[in-house]
């Protein structure tokens, strides 16, 4: 069984854990001044990268607190994670930033 480590709670069964998808996603600043495109880009549009992967999780089934966490998307593998408001100290990651990356991060894969 996959064990993820809650910055709260330490080592859980996978099964006590929900995904929220893309970490850090920052809201627009006036969303009155973005066009109905990019508003529904903001929204709806998300990385899905094949490999390191930085996304929001929810200990649903235990503190029931969100924290993120670097996943790599290949292997499963839980590389990090962290209280949401900080970054992972496992160097950069690539889904960082407000601009979404649906197109070259969804062609990648072979
Ligand atoms: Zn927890």
């Amino acid at each position: 069984m996959l064990l993820i480590d809650c910055p709260y709670c330490g080592k859980r069964p996978e099964t006590e854990f929900r995904c929220g998808g893309q970490a850090h996603i920052a809201r627009p600043t006036d969303p009155s001044a973005l066009s109905d495109a990019d508003w529904s880009e903001h929204l709806f549009v998300r990385a899905n990268p094949r490999g390191v992967h930085a996304e929001r999780w929810n200990h649903i089934h235990g503190c029931g607190r969100w924290f993120n966490a670097l996943r790599d998307t290949v292997s499963d593998r839980f590389i990090e994670t962290y209280p949401v408001g900080s970054e992972p100290t496992t160097g950069s990651h690539p889904s960082q930033g407000t601009e979404p990356t649906r197109s070259t991060q969804t062609e990648t894969r072979a």
